[in-house]
């Protein structure tokens, strides 16, 4: 079952240049499949196999209309051969859109439930109204960041195969720069790059792993969440279209163009060690463009 979900062994690094003196890579997750590549398969793969142990045959999970996290369920669900239930916020979209669209020819049972509804996931009186509808399920949280999520994240950093000195990767809920922040050597920094303006709950979260003063606490930044989740201007835009060009990587504005805007600032701001090596991690979430 597992063997299904294991990245293909192929090489992900891209040198994309030196710039103001320091070295940039790219670790191409997206390339992997446009659905599961990127993080989620990581944040996916222990919980899959939790729930097979636990015996179950259906996964149930939350997202918005355009969720990278429902669309790696659908996908990565029906090649482990789980049937899936996806709980989407808001209205029913008709037709449906390119992320839903996928995830329903991927088997994944689609319900819509109202924003209001939707707040309540986490409500037992809610789960249990689930169970009643669906009958029993491993549920998913929204985003998939739990423990599970965490221990297969670490394995993002043995992808890339060579030393480097910082890792960068863009940040909801930190599930993923906590699990690459576990795996580094003492001379190696991770880095988060906010999406977001929550950078007091991704602190909490990596604290639930990594204490305060340890060596391997990740940086966090908050400056360049451009307002707010899914936000945007045109100087992003504008970036995302010229990166895109330049370095032929597609990103988007949402996770991978926040993060590479960060990044190219702080090296502008001499935030890396002159003549250092930083990998950036392409995180995928392509799937809806
Ligand atoms: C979900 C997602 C993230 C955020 O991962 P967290 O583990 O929640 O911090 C980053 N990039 C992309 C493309 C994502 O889909």
């Amino acid at each position: 079952m597992l063997k299904a979900i294991v990245l293909q062994n192929m090489s992900l690094l891209k040198n994309i240049g030196e710039f103001n003196g320091v070295k940039l890579s790219v670790l191409q997750l997206h390339l992997s499949d446009v659905q599961t590549g990127g993080n989620k398969l990581f944040k996916l793969k222990y919980n899959l196999e939790d729930a097979r142990l636990k015996g179950h045959d259906t996964l149930l999970t939350f997202g918005g209309a355009y969720s990278n996290h429902i669309a790696a369920t659908a996908a990565a669900g029906k090649r482990a051969e789980f049937k899936t239930i996806g709980i989407i916020r808001g209205e029913k979209i008709s037709p449906l859109n390119k992320t839903l669209k996928r995830a329903a020819d991927n088997g994944m049972h689609l319900q819509f439930v109202s924003r209001e509804q939707y707040r309540q996931k986490e409500e037992p009186l809610f789960i249990e109204s689930l169970k009643a509808r669906h009958g029993n399920f491993y549920l998913l949280t929204e985003g998939g960041s739990n423990e599970l999520a965490v221990k297969g994240c670490k394995e993002i950093v043995s992808q890339i195969g060579i030393d480097f000195d910082y890792i960068v990767c863009p940040t909801a809920t930190g599930a993923t720069l906590t699990g690459i922040a576990l795996s580094l050597l003492p001379s190696q920094q991770a880095v988060g790059i906010c999406v977001l303006n929550n950078k007091v709950q991704i602190e909490n979260f990596v604290n639930g792993y990594i204490k305060k003063n340890e060596q391997q606490q990740p940086e966090i930044i908050a400056d360049y969440t451009f307002n707010g989740y899914a936000k945007s201007n045109d100087a992003l835009n504008q970036f995302v279209k010229t990166f895109t060009d330049s370095f032929k990587i597609r990103i988007e504005p949402i996770y991978t163009g926040k993060m590479f805007y960060g990044l190219f600032d702080l090296i502008g701001k001499n935030y890396f060690k002159a003549g250092s090596h930083v990998i950036a991690v392409h995180t995928g979430g392509l799937q809806y463009l």
